[in-house]
């Protein structure tokens, strides 16, 4: 089983309106609610690729009851830590072409209940084969909670693939017990060395070998239209993908975690991995819903996907 952590998932909440007005009354007749979070992303095109998953990570209050609800309604597995705080919605508001959001901040978690989490945390992996860790952490965490995760993972033999960045990012990679993956994109890259890049623009096969990715097994960074380049031990991969018709490439990346961790959950070869990892990234691009996948066109577009090993 594949364990997708969201330490602070949402509601998102996408109000469509023809014309936005400010300083007055807005009215909405079409309102999607949708469970959101990096994480919860993850763990739903994991199952839309039929692999096994449990989504853990903090909620509470009803709209923490809420997306539970929305996840056994899609009948993903799920065991959160409950806390007395209310869990955040975030709100998209649609219009003249353009997306206004207000993103809550989430509840602050106190020490004792991130401690709780981390105890709830070291029991769920005794099932697990995998984990994923996505996005930011919730208020009153230190940065280096990702870190404390990823260490007992690895006491427990546990890979894990961590999708964050920032701070938080930093901390994991600076430990001694390594991720098993990580997966920046260009600009979480550059936020981490403290460069600005531009891909296509810099030497990616130095800028991986950077001494800050040392230990880590695989480093996917992905490159939207431009697929990735990837450092998996000491090789390097340029990877490819196909033009394709986008329609929304958000969550894409969560996609591209969540292929990333079926493949290797299902110890497939390396020139696999990456494409199926793509081709998730791909195929969220392709549709309308954030972390939803067609599954029936993963074969057409795996089969684009080219792999060059990088001398
Ligand atoms: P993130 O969402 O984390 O910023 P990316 O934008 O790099 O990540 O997208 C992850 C993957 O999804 C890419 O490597 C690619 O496979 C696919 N993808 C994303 N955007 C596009 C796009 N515009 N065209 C084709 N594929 C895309």
């Amino acid at each position: 089983m594949i364990l997708a952590v969201t330490m602070n998932p949402s509601v998102d909440i996408s109000y469509p309106v023809d014309r936005f007005k400010f300083d007055d009354v807005n009215r909405v007749e079409t309102v999607r609610k949708t469970a959101g979070g990096k994480g919860l992303n993850v763990a739903r095109v994991i199952s839309q690729m039929e692999d096994e998953v449990l989504a853990t990570g903090v909620l509470g209050g009803t709209i923490g009851d809420y997306i539970v609800q929305e996840l056994n309604e899609s009948n993903i597995p799920n065991d959160f830590l409950r806390i007395e705080k209310e869990s955040r919605n975030c709100i998209a508001i649609l219009h003249e072409g353009m997306q206004t959001e207000i993103l809550e901040s989430g509840p602050t978690l106190s020490k004792e209940e991130g401690t709780a989490f981390l105890e709830k945390f070291e029991c769920l992996l005794t099932t697990a084969s995998l984990v994923t860790i996505s996005g930011s952490l919730p208020k009153g965490l230190p940065t280096h909670f990702y870190r404390k995760m990823v260490e007992i993972s690895c006491n427990k033999e546990k890979p894990v693939i961590v999708d964050s960045s920032g701070e938080e990012l930093k901390q994991v990679l600076k430990h001694e017990k390594k991720p098993f993956a990580i997966k920046p994109n260009i600009a979480e890259l550059s936020q981490l060395l403290g460069f600005e890049a531009e891909a296509g623009n810099i030497d990616m096969k130095q800028t991986l070998n950077h001494e800050i990715f040392k230990g880590i097994e695989w480093i996917v960074v992905s490159m939207g239209d431009k697929g990735a380049f990837v450092r998996h031990g000491d090789d390097y991969y340029q990877v490819t993908i196909p033009k394709i018709d986008v329609i929304n490439p958000v969550g894409s990346g969560d996609a591209t975690v969540a292929g990333l961790a079926v493949a290797l959950n299902r110890n497939q070869t390396v020139e696999s991995v990456l494409k199926t990892a793509m081709t998730t990234g791909m195929l969220n691009a392709m549709e309308a819903v954030t972390g939803f996948v067609n599954i029936r066109k993963l074969k057409k577009y795996y089969d684009c996907v080219k792999v060059k090993k990088i001398d």
